[in-house]
């Protein structure tokens, strides 16, 4: 049955779990949907239970390719507000930045886990970069508390020499590895003791005398960053006064979404200790969609536009991921910025310059989907019904001023090989399977050799192509022999080229509809060599290839 939503904007959290490889993505987002009480049993990650992740061969090579969005609802422990959380699931590994890319434009806040025994580690680097380029504010979990060698001082002083970052300690740790029992909460000065496995069962106490002196000289330093962002704080810090609770939170909350300070949790996802204090986290610090700025865009006159996060202004929406659906066929998840998107309405796609028909909108949560007659500013989900919308397009309502919004860049492949099914009479199903496989992921292109006739698959890096591969095999049911990757030099220009009726990819993520970037490879495969770089539609007719010089 279709619902609404009800959630008031404020009570919204959209946020990414960003890490790097085995820090603990995975676990520690299983384990805030069990306690958001979407999925009612512990799974063992990479033992065949992980809910997060989608696909057979996500599990078996222990990586995160979609970035769906997960719908949950958490009830802060302390102030009893039900919050709603969207969780945008980002890729750790780095052959998909672009989809760490796009799930950071789409999000408003983010949860970094570090791997608490070996601090912050070169690619929980890259991640954080990329959360910097798209302005997200943050939140730190040390993660494997009780792991051997884990030492939240690592992750602190790592956060500071390697990432320039200035972090603000929120808790500190009752015992270490094996004896990691507990938590202390700086801010409330009061400790949480785990009692069962599963974390359900916490007493809180007073701080352990032989914590006192530690917890007292944290929560001063709490104090003292607090104080930079209120000036109220520093008077009575001043004056020898303790500033309240809510006076804190209120003014670490504004740092973070200034992305100027970075809030540390801690504890071990694995073992359920700390999941619900960073929850608590979530709501306390990171950004509502009322928070962030409004999402900025262009008319077609050139003119900047801005569209702040109001349910009844005009509908503003992107579309950030495309994927298939062996239940409706193809999902297109979006985030609306702006306006109200409403199930069975029409939009156009300003990116194309063509009007959708939304036949249905879905919210997915970890164990069922969800119909919703509609999504409001803030709000992020599925779309039924889109045909040619793609990654990075823009949504307005009907009637609505065509404006498209600030996209997604897309990052130009780096790795190609030739592919060609193993018998000749899979050649067409290849053609449809790959082409369905660029719709979904536009760092995936499909080209055809003018000279030699033979199509070449073009990737973000090795393992990206690989699970293409896997994939054509798995679910399009064609076996394909692949030649060597090739890391190709290029060069590339654009020039608009009129391809009828098929629909060619822009450019990088800026040129227009019709415009195809041309790449040239001087190098590797003969001189002179050059084909078209194209991602869906097929081949090119040749008489629009330019001769490259
Ligand atoms: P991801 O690659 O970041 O998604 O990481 P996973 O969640 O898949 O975890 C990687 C490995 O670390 C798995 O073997 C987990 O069981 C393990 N792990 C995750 N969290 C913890 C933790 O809190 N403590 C310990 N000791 N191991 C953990």
């Amino acid at each position: 049955m279709a619902v609404k939503t009800g959630f008031d904007l404020k009570l919204f959290r959209n946020i990414g779990i960003a890490a790097h490889i085995d820090a603990g993505k995975t676990t520690t987002t299983e384990r805030i949907l069990y306690y958001t009480g979407r999925i009612h049993k512990i799974g063992e990650v990479h033992e065949g239970a992980a809910t997060m992740d989608w696909m057979d061969q996500e599990r078996e090579r222990g990586i995160t390719i979609t970035a769906a969005v997960t719908t949950a609802n958490w009830k802060h422990s302390k102030t009893e507000v039900e919050h709603r959380i969207n969780i945008i699931d980002t890729p750790g590994h780095v052959d998909f930045t672009i989809e760490v890319e796009r799930s950071m434009r789409v999000l408003d806040g983010a949860v970094a886990v570090f791997d608490a025994s070996q601090g912050v580690e070169p690619q929980s680097e890259t991640v954080w970069r990329q959360a910097d380029k798209y302005r997200v504010p943050r939140i730190a979990f040390a993660n494997k508390m009780d792991k051997t060698g884990a030492d939240l001082w690592l992750v602190v002083n790592t956060m500071k020499e390697r990432l320039g970052a200035k972090p603000v300690v929120m808790q500190l740790p009752i015992g270490r590895e094996d004896t990691f029992k507990g938590i202390i909460d700086v801010l409330r000065q009061k400790a949480v003791i785990f009692k069962d496995d599963v974390g359900k069962e916490q007493e809180v106490i007073e701080v352990p005398e032989e914590y006192k002196a530690q917890a007292e000289e944290y929560f001063e330093k709490l104090v003292e960053a607090a104080a930079d962002y209120d000036e109220g704080i520093m008077m009575k810090f001043l004056e020898g006064e303790k500033p309240s609770e809510e006076e804190i939170i209120r003014a670490i909350r504004k740092g973070t979404i200034a992305i100027e300070i970075f809030p540390v949790f801690l504890g071990s996802a694995l073992k359920n200790k700390g999941v619900q204090l960073l929850l608590d986290g979530v709501v306390d610090y990171l950004p509502s969609p009322l928070d962030i700025p409004p999402i900025k865009g262009k008319t077609e006159s050139g003119e900047e536009v801005e569209r702040p996060a109001d349910p009844n202004g005009p509908l503003a929406a992107l579309a950030f991921k495309i994927m298939a659906d062996p239940y409706v066929g193809r999902l297109t998840f979006i985030r609306v910025y702006s306006g109200t998107l409403k199930s069975g309405s029409y939009v156009q796609n300003t990116t194309k310059g063509k009007k959708e028909r939304v036949a249905r909108l879905l919210q997915m949560h970890a164990n069922h989907r969800e119909e919703v007659e509609e999504l409001r500013a803030g709000e992020l989900g599925a779309v039924v019904g889109l045909k040619d919308t793609i990654t990075g397009d823009s949504l307005v309502g009907d009637g609505d001023e065509p404006i498209t919004l600030e996209s997604i860049e897309i990052p130009e492949p780096v790795i190609d090989l030739a592919i060609e099914p193993k018998t000749k009479a899979d050649q067409d199903k290849l053609g449809v399977a790959l082409s369905r496989l660029g719709e979904e992921d536009p760092t995936f292109r499909i080209a055809t050799d003018p000279e030699t006739g033979q199509t070449i698959i073009s990737g973000m890096g090795e393992l990206h192509l690989e699970i293409i591969v896997d994939r054509l095999k798995r679910e399009f049911k064609v076996d394909a022999n692949v030649g060597k990757p090739q890391v190709a030099y290029r060069e590339t220009i654009t020039r608009p080229v009129d391809v009828e009726g098929k629909f060619v990819r822009q450019s990088g993520g800026r040129g227009q509809y019709g415009h195809v970037k041309i790449k040239a490879e001087p190098l590797g495969r003969g001189a002179g060599f050059e084909f078209v770089n194209a991602i869906v539609g097929g081949v090119i007719p040749k008489e629009y290839i330019p001769a490259v010089q």
